[in-house]
Order: C-alpha cells, then structure tokens, then sequence
C-alpha cells in the first residue's frame, strides 16, 4: 500500500527499526526491492534521485514507482531523493510522490531553515512529508548522487535542535561518520555523536544516507541508535552489475549466448536476495507483522 513517510517512520521509530530508502530507477530493481520487503515483511521507501533524472525522467518511472507502491502488500512510501532545485522537486509532487527530500545541506543553516519551512507550509496540506538534511554529507569517488564535497564535519546537536524546532521537519538527515558512493576505506561510525543527535531532536525520526559500504552490523548498530530511515544504494548497485558480468562470464565459458531476458530475471532474483539481507539487518530484530497484528 502506497503511504506517507512521516506515517511509516513514526512506526519505525516507536519499535526500533529501520525502513530502507533505496533507488529504483528500473522496474527489475523496483519488483527485487519490493518483492523482498513482502517477504521480509518490512516497510519500504523506494525513490528517484535528481541525479539520476537523466537516465530516466521522474515522469516515465513515476507510474511504475506509484503503481507498484499501491499494490504492495507492505507499506511503501514514494519519495523524491536528494531533491536540490525546486523544478525537480515539484514534478514529483505533481506525479503522485508521498514524499519530498529537500536538500538545502550546502546553503547556510538560516537559509536551509527558512527554505525548508516555506516548503512544508506549501506541501504539508497536500499530506506529502518532508525531509531535510543538517551537516554536509562528505561524498567519495564514484558517487552516484554526483556530489563532491570533502567536508567531514559531523551534524551540530543543539543546531539539529534548533532546526527540528524551528521547521517542524518530518526527518532529518544527518552525518556522524558516513559518506555518499563507494568507500576508499571501511566507514567509522561515531555512535556516541548519534546519541547526542537523537537525543537533541525529540520525536523527528532521524536518517543515515550513505549506508551502503557500512558493515552490516554497524547499520544494524545504528538504527539500535535511533536512526530510522537508512539510505542505501551504490553497493547493491555494484554488487548487482558483478552478478550479471558473473552469468555472461560463465555462459562465455560453456559457449552458449547470453539472453537478455534471462539476464535480467537472474539479476532479479539476485538483487531480491542481497535486499533480504539488508532488510533484515534494518529489522534490528523486531518483527513487524507481529506488532501491527498487536496493536
Ligand atoms: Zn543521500
């Protein structure tokens, strides 16, 4: 079922768990993503990246993205991710997407604050939650979201505060050890400066990005800390073109073509599975369909 984010993320935050926000810009990630979310049994949010509009434009994969949502027996939020220019942002609202990420990371806090209020005040009628980020995210090589800063300052808890105060924001992203794209070396994650930020922002639900290349057991770690959405991409994304060079190659070696079809149902069921584990680190142990039944 198609639902808010601010909805989805209260629930993961009362119980402790993490939903995953992944990229699905092609329908054969979109059925891997969410056909292992119904099987995990876990809430999901899929979204459309601004940098990846030129590969595919938001209007022609909106209808799969939202299509898929409505169907899914999970929850499923539909959210723009990394949302800089407001063009962008709007063509999501216009074609039927739950959620906004507003990224006004790299402009002054005063700035970030006052753009990100003016646009829940305009939004928040229409039931579409909003997501800011506090604390420029450093980025590495090869990052898929096209970014390039080298800062490694970490989110300020009493300006996370202030924030969260001031906007009303329905999360927040933030940084405490994690980078977009693919790591040179293991990510470190500063739990302690986590707990000061969950501690400073009340009841907003907080989000990692760049959690892909984070040890599974550090984001499982993380959500245990408070996190709630966990923003991951760049490693699944890798792991799957790996995959798919894996059957090319063993089809080469035994002399028979490779069918396009056929690769892509292999990579399908391959990138299902890999999302099964992710999801279930994101659990953190709690059993959703359990609690929803409880309730
Ligand atoms: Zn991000």
């Amino acid at each position: 079922m198609l639902v808010n984010l601010k909805e989805m993320l209260t629930d993961a935050m009362r119980n402790r768990y993490g939903v995953g926000c992944i990229n699905a810009p092609n329908t054969t990630y979109l059925r891997a993503l969410i056909d292992a979310a119904e099987e995990v049994n876990i809430p999901l949010v899929i979204d459309h990246a601004e940098v990846h509009d030129p590969l595919i434009p938001l209007e022609r994969i909106a209808p799969d993205l939202i299509g898929c949502a409505r169907r899914a027996k999970v929850p499923v939020a539909v959210h723009v991710d990394h949302g800089e220019s407001m063009n962008f942002i709007m063509r999501g609202v216009n074609n039927g997407f739950t959620s906004v990420m507003y990224d006004c990371s790299k402009l002054t806090f005063e700035e970030n604050v006052s753009r990100v209020k003016a646009f829940i005040e305009m939004v928040r009628p229409a039931g579409i939650s909003v997501e800011a980020e506090l604390g420029e995210m450093p980025t590495t090589l090869n990052d898929t979201h096209g970014g390039s800063s080298a800062s490694t300052a970490y989110t300020d808890p009493d300006l996370a505060h202030e924030f969260v105060e001031r906007t009303g924001v329905d999360a927040l992203a933030v940084t405490f050890g994690t980078s977009h794209g693919i790591y040179e070396k293991e990510p470190v994650l500063d739990f302690e400066h986590l707990k000061r930020l969950r501690e400073a922002t009340g009841e907003t639900p907080l989000v990692m990005h760049g959690s892909s290349g984070v040890p599974l057991p550090d984001i499982t770690k993380a959500v245990a800390g408070g996190i709630s959405k966990v923003n991951y991409y760049s490693y699944l994304a890798v792991e799957s073109s790996r995959f798919a060079g894996e059957v090319i190659e063993a089809d080469r070696a035994e002399g028979r073509p490779t069918f396009y079809h056929e690769l892509v149902e292999k990579v399908y069921v391959h990138t299902k599975a890999e999302a099964k584990k992710l999801y279930g680190a994101f659990l953190n142990g709690f059993e959703y369909r359990r609690a929803r039944n409880d309730e």
